[in-house]
């Protein structure tokens, strides 16, 4: 498997493109610019399957409009796919939904592609239907953890439907039983690990 990241539209959403040895492709939260995701697609012959979303915000699902692709997302961010409100287009963009075919997912189910296996940790608080994906994998620890936690910072809780008592629960109880050596890939900015979360990240590391 090989990873390719793109920072995509202005609230630099972070796009994750997993590439199976024989070139089948998962898009994780294609946000925006989508011409900039065909590029990639095209230049490295990849044969796209399906998209996840880690979340049904706008800055992560403002493409998927672009690709005739299904869609995954967790049940409880479904409404969001269907909302300008809750998705939030209607105040950022123009009003967007989502008319693709789209599979709802539970906690702890898992998505194969080809060598590609990814299971679902359902970690509710930037949004009801926040996810995490873990790969599942002997050599490569990885966790595309979304708007839920960043390099020193956690997702927002002033938008309608979030909790910080959950946010915080989620990765605590959840996130932070992965191994410190986890590599993180968040929704925004750059990567990071689980252990430097632990250490070092001011929302999450007293108590
Ligand atoms: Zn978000
Ligand atoms: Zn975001």
């Amino acid at each position: 498997m090989t990873l390719k990241r793109l920072i995509l539209g202005p609230f630099e959403t972070n796009c994750y493109i997993l590439v199976s040895d024989s070139l089948k492709a998962v898009l994780i939260d294609p946000g925006s610019e989508p011409e900039k995701i065909t590029q990639v697609i095209k230049k490295n012959l990849l044969k796209p399957y399906f998209i996840i979303h880690t979340h049904g915000h706008i800055d992560h699902i403002g493409a998927d409009r672009n690709f005739s692709l299904p869609i995954y997302i967790h049940k409880e961010d479904l409404p969001l796919l269907k909302d300008p409100v809750l998705n939030l287009s209607k105040f950022f963009t123009e009003p967007f939904t989502v008319n693709s075919e789209i599979f709802t997912l539970e906690d702890r189910q898992e998505i194969k592609l080809d060598e590609i296996r990814l299971k679902v940790i359902h970690t509710p608080g930037h949004t009801p239907g926040s996810i995490c994906l873990s790969i599942l994998d002997d050599k490569e620890k990885i966790l595309f953890s979304g708007d839920t936690l960043f390099f020193s910072g956690i997702g927002r809780t002033d938008l309608v439907g979030a909790s910080y008592r959950k946010l915080i629960d989620s990765i605590k109880t959840k996130l932070f039983l992965l191994d410190d050596d986890t590599v993180v890939y968040p929704g925004h900015g750059v990567k990071t690990t689980i252990g430097r979360e632990k250490r070092e990240n001011p929302f999450l590391k007293n108590g």
